[in-house]
């Protein structure tokens, strides 16, 4: 949702609270696009502070769908989020180009609040999400998920002390 801005950007000390709805259905961005299960209301403060400068304070929720880092099944995220944004409303369409993040939201006197929560929700992305804890993955060689029982492939875990054994017997070989 957009809010104009030119009110309250010309009254000193005005604030306007308002629970904003974030309209956004899915997150994309460079590792892939993730549906939007549920969402709470942004919960957003403007405040002039003076010289034409305004407070931005808010927070919300949302709950996105990530694949599991280990088995892929769709595992229902929150993500909670704060915003604390500071807008110099004084200055121009061609100097606000220079901040990439704040042109992306702003546009002259129009804050993309969509755009805005987008921005906090990528800074408070995961980066690794499990089914639960102890996922124990799909198997390599039949793809099955091994959360559903064994798959019954004979290759077994490497035992890490074996390993180490081989290791040693092959450095023989070696010389
Ligand atoms: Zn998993
Ligand atoms: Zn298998």
């Amino acid at each position: 949702m957009r809010i104009h801005l030119s009110d309250i950007s010309s009254s000193e000390g005005k604030c306007i609270q308002q629970s904003v709805p974030f309209e956004m259905d899915r997150i994309s961005f460079q590792a892939g696009t993730y549906p939007v299960l549920a969402k709470k209301p942004v919960e957003l403060c403007i405040t002039n502070t003076g010289d034409r400068i305004l407070e931005l304070t808010g927070h919300g929720q949302i709950t996105v769908s990530i694949p599991c880092d280990r088995c892929l099944e769709e595992v229902s995220v929150d993500i909670p989020f704060q915003i604390q944004r500071k807008l110099d409303m004084k200055l121009t369409e061609e100097e606000r180009i220079n901040d990439l993040d704040e042109s992306s939201y702003l546009t002259g006197m129009d804050l993309d609040v969509d755009q805005l929560v987008y921005l906090e929700v990528l800074m408070g992305w995961p980066l690794k999400v499990l089914c639960r804890e102890d996922c124990k993955g799909i198997c390599s060689q039949c793809g099955k998920n091994l959360n559903d029982g064994p798959c019954g492939c004979v290759d077994e875990p490497k035992d890490p002390r074996m390993a180490a054994i081989s290791d040693i017997f092959s450095k023989f070989k070696e010389v």
